[in-house]
């Protein structure tokens, strides 16, 4: 180890950056969040700094209206370092940080001079900050960009609400202490606690119920210790806490990097899986590993598993204590059929939590340049199904018609004959632009684009295969020069080729 990570607190110590610009500036940043009281010196000072540091106040509670930071504008002078916890050298000349490191050798007052490992005593980390737990990572100054990268991937990993929980176990640790006497017996109500329930109604935001979650369970542990008769307190602890739970998970249109990180956490956790068919196996192959997987996919016009028998499945499984996700391609809420779900696991009394997922309609249009509104061309977006029900597409036309304004049809592939013409026939231009997208954002994506009136033929021709999404209207024309996935990069540097050799 070259360096050793301690966690300093700067609450209220002074801490000198000498410096005035955007260097400084971060460093004051950072300082500032961790409560030191800083001293920047510097000829000129940048008014990012102004803004940060000017109105600081000392203390609220002693109403005093003394800037808790002071900035100096004058050229570097060593009395500035005298009585500095830290000292931080961030001038643009290398001189004069030199000089400030002598200065804090002589004073043994340890110093950064930022970018210049060999005069730093100390180093700053990359930090993943979810106060009151901080990651600090460090690569001695060998490779901060790799550092930062690490810290990056840690980000993902670790959701927002660990810094409440943190909070409220600390504010909960004497009472748990004198409630649960062994040391064994607090190991795994905490372990418990942050693996289940309570952690995650503090990462959905429901705090109040986390801390009510975690007092009923250890006002039910406690009972268990009291009672001269149950030997084995954790192990009825346990049982309380295994309430079931589903989760309803948007997995977006099939690219595992599309997933949000809420839906892979969820996702880690499942006990069971019930899965369709627009889920890929590469996102099946980030749930849980001994989770079991269900099929209950449904192809149109045949159902694997009618869908109140889902539903039923859905609450079952959850009464059991299992964690249920169910995965669902795309929104769960749009063109889903979430919401009938939602409905059962509501009239059973079972805790639920809903992630949204990239539907299809937002990665076609993002994966093939065509964006559904535009200043110029479109004001409105409409999400339509194009689903036959009894033989006839289950769609209004005369809702359509606005020019101004994109329509995306799910579903609506196998009515694309009847689709054209009953837009045609209640009055839309038979210009209008219209894309088929197949696979959107899948590495097989392909889009097809014509008109009203040539759609069905071209795709007579191309048969692009199902899943596909329909965009039609004027930013539809926007894909010949937006395009920039798959294959139609090769299709458009191929035409500009041809149009070079003309
Ligand atoms: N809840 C899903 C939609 C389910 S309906 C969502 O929000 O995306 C099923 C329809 O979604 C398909 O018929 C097709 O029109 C569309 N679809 C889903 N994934 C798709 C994909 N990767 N590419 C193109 N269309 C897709």
């Amino acid at each position: 180890m070259n360096t050793f990570p301690l966690f300093f607190k700067f609450e209220n110590q002074p801490v000198a950056i000498i410096g005035g610009g955007e260097v400084a500036q971060r460093k004051a940043d950072l300082l500032k969040r961790a409560g030191a009281n800083l001293t920047i010196v510097a000829p000129k000072i940048s008014t990012d700094i102004y803004a940060l540091l000017g109105n600081d106040k000392q203390d609220d509670k002693q109403r005093s209206t003394e800037n808790k930071h002071q900035l100096v504008c004058e050229t570097y002078d060593k009395k500035w370092l005298v009585g500095k916890r830290i000292v931080i050298a961030a001038t643009d000349d290398k001189q004069l940080n030199k000089q400030i490191y002598q200065d804090a050798k002589a004073l043994n007052i340890p110093i950064n001079v930022v970018d210049t490992p060999h005069l730093c005593d100390f180093i700053f980390p990359a930090i993943v900050d979810r106060n009151p737990i901080v990651i600090g990572i460090s690569s001695n100054g060998q490779a901060p960009v790799l550092a930062r990268l690490l810290r990056a991937r840690l980000e993902t990993l670790i959701p927002q609400g660990y810094g409440k929980l943190a909070k409220l176990a600390g504010n909960m640790r004497a009472e748990v202490k004198a409630k649960i006497p062994t040391l064994t017996g607090r190991r795994q109500f905490w372990e418990r606690a942050f693996e289940g329930r309570v952690s995650e109604l503090m990462f959905a935001g429901r705090e109040g119920d986390a801390e009510a979650t975690l007092r009923q369970d250890l006002a039910q542990i406690a009972d268990d210790y009291l009672s001269p008769v149950a030997q084995t307190p954790s192990k009825s602890a346990s049982t309380h806490s295994t309430n079931g739970e589903v989760y309803v998970v948007g997995t977006g249109p099939g690219d595992a990097e599309l997933l949000t990180f809420k839906a892979l956490r969820l996702m880690q956790q499942a006990d069971i899986v019930y899965y369709d068919a627009l889920v890929s196996p590469q996102i099946l192959d980030l749930c849980r590993r001994d989770a079991d997987k269900v099929y209950v996919g449904k192809k149109r016009s045949e159902h694997a598993v009618a869908q109140q028998d889902l539903n039923q499945l859905l609450v079952d499984n959850a009464k059991k204590g299992k964690r249920v996700v169910r995965l669902k391609g795309g929104d769960p809420f749009v063109f889903g059929r979430g919401g009938e779900e939602i409905q059962a696991l509501q009239a059973a009394g079972i805790p639920y939590q809903i992630v949204p997922g990239i539907t299809a309609a937002n990665a076609a249009a993002c994966y093939t340049g065509i964006p559904l509104t535009h200043r110029d061309h479109a004001q409105s977006v409409k999400f339509v199904s194009g689903f036959l029900k009894a033989g006839e597409p289950n769609t209004d036309f005369a809702q359509l018609l606005d020019p101004e304004q994109t329509v995306v049809f799910y579903m609506g592939l196998s009515a694309l004959e009847r689709l054209t013409q009953g837009l045609i026939k209640a009055g839309k231009p038979a210009n209008t632009p219209i894309a088929i997208v197949s696979h959107a954002s899948l590495p097989n994506q392909r889009v097809l684009t014509g008109t009203l009136t040539n759609i069905v033929a071209k795709q007579t021709d191309a048969n692009l295969p199902t899943p596909a999404i329909i965009i039609m209207g004027e930013v539809v024309n926007l894909h010949q020069t937006l395009a920039w996935y798959g294959d139609d990069i090769a299709k458009l540097s191929q035409q500009a080729h041809a149009l070079n050799m003309v």
